[in-house]
């Protein structure tokens, strides 16, 4: 296509990434393109933590280093997001800003200030796919709004045309004078330090982590992805949460391998939290169907859950892989999710604050209404969905591996006790007794329930 003689500017986001990028495409359509990403302090304070930073920084260097083989590069910018972006487009002259349609409260409201004040400029704001496989609001239940149970958005989602894979843009040229700014250190972004164990971001890596993964263990995926010690799924979450990964290239190209019909479902599931959090904005932080909860504050349990000291072995394993890793198993999020909400009846936000705090993927839609799925709030609600710690870990974990890998001070217990050991083994080891009895809290728990009903 012949080149416009615009400048045109293309706000990163969280697709930071320069395959399968629509906004970057079209954005390279014009003469001169700067490539720009913005430390927005808002973001920062709300969202900020080391592990999710650091990987940030690894995509951005990532990108930076890519977009300068191209001939342009990266200009960065701090401040806020919207008037660093209007700053650029003055300064360039630049008649288009491209970027990457998000489905936040945040990024909504942010955008759509930008475009008002850009029209004010003479500029125009324009949206493209690219965080997900389908765009929220492709399909549309019968009923009109958005998808609240996830198989019949499934059925809609695997039919649905999906756009082509875009090529690579590999000719780009910045405006002349344009200073580049440099990627600040992590320190001067977020306070704290990253997990010991955090797995490195960026699209290079991701690339390498995605084709290894696939060559090894796509085609055993439906079988083996629940096995805790196993670690076989493709940890390409953060990937995908930072766009380092376009999620509709992965589906593409994986789904017609053996194994990619299960993987690429899971892929649904992220466009299905998406589409709800695009509906409903307020679920990040308000139940997504309300039983009028009236959670306990306990704040020495919390701290207990978080620390990884509950006395259940499979559910401490989980808390500490969290904070050793920022990552931790599906479906040992799972058991701790419902261990607090369930067992502890403790409320569903103060887990998903501290998930955000670690998770490298942590990822608004997915953390917030995965939580609320687990909690019973969300969408596909069930209240009866109560994951039994030791049920759990004798299914997932059956040589006790898992748990081995995580709480040392339960390196030499064999199994099957790993799963509940004994008074006299938790006091010779220095571990803690179970901080509840299971069936007791859940009984309660069914009370409560009851109570609220009533
Ligand atoms: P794989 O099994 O290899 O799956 C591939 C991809 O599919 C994942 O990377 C993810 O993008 C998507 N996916 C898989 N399962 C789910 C799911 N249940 N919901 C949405 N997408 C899914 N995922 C996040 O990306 N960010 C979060 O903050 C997050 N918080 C969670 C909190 C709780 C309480 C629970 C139960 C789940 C949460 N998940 C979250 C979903 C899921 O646990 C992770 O996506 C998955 O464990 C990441 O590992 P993986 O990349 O190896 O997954």
């Amino acid at each position: 296509m012949e080149r416009t003689g615009t400048t045109s500017v293309v706000v990163f986001t969280r697709d930071l990434r320069m395959r399968d990028h629509p906004a970057l495409v079209a954005a390279a359509q014009a003469d001169h393109v700067v490539p720009l990403f913005v430390f927005d302090d808002t973001v920062l304070a709300a969202h900020g933590s080391a592990n999710r930073t650091a990987v940030l920084l690894d995509c951005l260097a990532d990108l930076r280093d890519q977009l300068q083989r191209t001939g342009a590069g990266l200009v960065v910018r701090r401040g806020r997001w919207a008037d660093e972006v209007l700053e650029v487009v003055r300064t360039t002259g630049a008649t288009q800003v491209h970027l990457s349609a998000d489905v936040s409260g945040l990024a909504q409201r942010r955008d759509a200030s930008l475009e008002k004040e850009l029209r004010a400029h003479g500029a125009e704001l324009l949206r493209h796919q690219g965080i997900t496989v389908v765009p929220p609001g492709a399909t549309a239940p019968g009923s009109g709004g958005d998808w609240k149970v996830f198989t019949p958005f499934y059925r809609r989602w695997i039919e649905h045309p999906w756009r082509p894979v875009l090529g690579t843009p590999s000719d780009l040229a910045l405006p002349d004078g344009l200073d580049p700014g440099a990627l600040p250190p992590l320190g001067d972004l977020v306070e704290g330090a990253p997990s010991p164990g955090l797995a490195r971001g960026g699209e290079s890596a991701a690339l390498d982590r995605l084709r290894t993964w696939a060559a090894d263990h796509l085609h055993e995926y439906e079988d083996r992805h629940d096995d805790l010690a196993g670690d076989a799924t493709s940890r390409i979450a953060a990937d995908l949460h930072f766009g380092s990964l376009s999620p509709l290239e992965v589906a593409a190209r994986l789904r017609d391998r053996p194994g990619g019909g299960p993987f690429v479902r899971q892929l649904c599931w992220r466009d299905f939290y998406h589409q709800a959090l695009a509906g409903r904005p307020d679920t990040a932080h308000q139940d997504y169907r309300s039983r009028n909860d009236h959670w306990r504050e306990d704040p020495e349990d919390l701290a207990a859950w978080q620390d990884g000291r509950t006395g259940f072995p499979i559910v401490d394993a989980g808390m500490r892989q969290l904070a050793v890793e920022g990552f931790m198993h599906n479906r040992a999020r799972m058991v701790v999710a419902s261990f607090l909400t369930k067992d502890l009846y403790l409320d569903w936000r103060a887990g998903a604050a501290h998930f955000m705090s670690l998770l490298a993927d942590g990822d608004l839609a997915n953390n917030q209404l995965n939580w609320q799925w687990t909690a019973g709030t969300g969408t596909d609600s069930n209240p009866n969905r109560i994951f039994n710690p030791t049920v759990q870990s004798t299914r997932f974990d059956p040589t006790g591996d898992y748990i081995r890998r995580y709480v040392p001070e339960l390196a030499d217990v064999p199994a099957p006790e790993i799963h509940e050991p004994s008074p006299a083994t938790r006091s010779r080891v220095g571990y803690p007794p179970p901080m509840v009895d299971h069936r007791e809290a859940i009984e309660a728990y069914r009370a409560q329930l009851a109570a609220q009903r009533a």
